[in-house]
C-alpha cells in the first residue's frame, strides 16, 4: 500500500505564526488564550503542558497576558482587554486582519456587507464585531431581496470553498448593479483543497486529519468524501485496520490546524498497519 501525503497540508502560515508567538512570548509564565488557539484537541494539550490555558471569555481570565488566535476577535473585545490593562500578544492572522479591516471599511462607506461562512464561527464572530450590521448566509437562498441598487460587499470567511463563493458571486453579481466582491479566501486554504481534491482523483481512500470542529479540515473531508471513500480523523487512535484492506493507495491530507506531529502519527500507524497486511499475506 502506497501512502500519500498531499503535497499542500497541515499547519498554515497564520496558524504556524500564532502557536510560535505563543510559545515564545509566553516564555514559560502563564498565559491564556482567548478561546482555543486553533481547532485542535492534541495541540491545546500540548499548550496545557507549556502553561498556556484557555479563556472563553473575559470572566474567565486568569493570567495577565493573553493571546488572541489567528482567528481574531471583535473589535469591542479588544477595547475591553486594553481598558483592563491586559498584556495582548496579538496572533490575528494578517489575513483575517485584511478581512476584518475590509468590512469594517465597507459598512462605514454603507455597503450592506453580505459574508459568507458559519455564524457561530470565531472567525465570523470577530468579523461581525468590525460589520455589526452585516449578514451571514450559508448558501444563496440566504441572500435576503434587497433593490437592485443596494449597495453590497461580499466577503467570505478565509477557510471558505472557493467554489461556492464564486457560484455565490456570480449570482449577485447578475442581480445587483452597486457590487463588491472581494477576495477573501486565503490562499492557504486554496492551495490545501486544490491538492487534496487532485489527490483524491488518484487513490482509493483518503485520511482527512483535523479537528472534528476544525471549519477548514471539514471543508477538505466535504471535497475529499465527493471523489473517494473518506475518513476524518482526529488523532491516529481512530484509525481502523479495516479500512484499509485492498487498498493500493492512500492519500493523507490535514487541515491548517492540525500540527505534524499528528500527521506523523497517522502516516506511522498507517504503515504499522500495512505491515501486518504484510506479514499476514493478505
Ligand atoms: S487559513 Fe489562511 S487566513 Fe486562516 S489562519 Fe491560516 S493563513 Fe491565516
Amino acid at each position: 500500500m502506497k501512502i500519500i501525503l498531499a503535497k499542500e497540508s497541515g499547519f498554515c502560515f497564520g496558524v504556524k505564526r500564532a502557536a510560535d508567538m505563543a510559545l515564545t512570548k509566553a516564555n514559560g509564565a502563564h498565559v491564556n488564550t482567548y478561546g482555543p488557539l486553533i481547532h485542535n484537541p492534541k495541540f491545546i494539550d500540548f499548550l496545557a503542558q507549556k502553561n498556556i490555558s484557555i479563556a472563553n471569555s473575559l470572566e474567565e481570565l486568569t493570567a495577565e497576558k493573553i493571546v488572541i488566535r489567528a482567528h481574531g476577535i471583535p473589535k469591542g473585545i479588544k477595547t475591553e482587554m486594553l481598558k483592563r490593562g491586559l498584556k495582548i500578544i496579538d496572533a490575528t492572522c494578517p489575513f483575517v486582519r485584511k478581512v476584518q479591516k475590509l468590512a469594517e471599511e465597507y459598512e462605514a462607506e454603507g455597503y450592506q456587507v453580505i459574508i459568507l461562512g458559519e455564524k457561530s464561527h470565531p472567525e465570523i464572530i470577530g468579523l461581525q464585531g468590525y460589520a455589526p450590521n452585516s449578514i451571514v448566509i450559508k448558501s444563496l437562498s440566504d441572500i435576503p431581496k434587497f433593490n437592485r441598487k443596494e449597495k453590497i460587499a461580499l466577503i467570505a470567511q478565509t477557510t471558505q470553498n472557493v467554489k461556492i463563493y464564486d457560484e455565490i458571486a456570480g449570482h449577485i453579481r447578475e442581480n445587483y448593479s452597486n457590487l463588491i466582491v472581494a477576495d477573501t479566501i486565503c490562499d492557504a486554504t486554496e492551495k490545501r483543497q486544490y491538492a487534496a481534491r487532485e489527490l483524491a482523483k488518484r487513490v482509493d481512500l483518503m485520511i482527512v486529519i483535523g479537528g472534528k470542529n476544525s471549519s477548514n479540515t471539514t471543508r477538505l473531508k466535504e471535497i475529499c468524501e465527493k471523489i473517494v471513500c473518506t475518513h476524518h480523523i482526529e488523532s491516529e487512535s481512530e484509525l481502523q485496520k479495516d479500512w484499509f484492506v485492498n487498498i493500493n493507495n492512500v492519500g493523507v491530507t490535514a487541515g491548517a490546524s492540525t500540527p505534524d506531529f499528528s500527521i506523523e502519527a497517522t502516516i506511522n500507524e498507517i504503515k504499522l498497519f500495512n505491515n501486518t497486511f504484510a506479514g499476514s499475506k493478505r
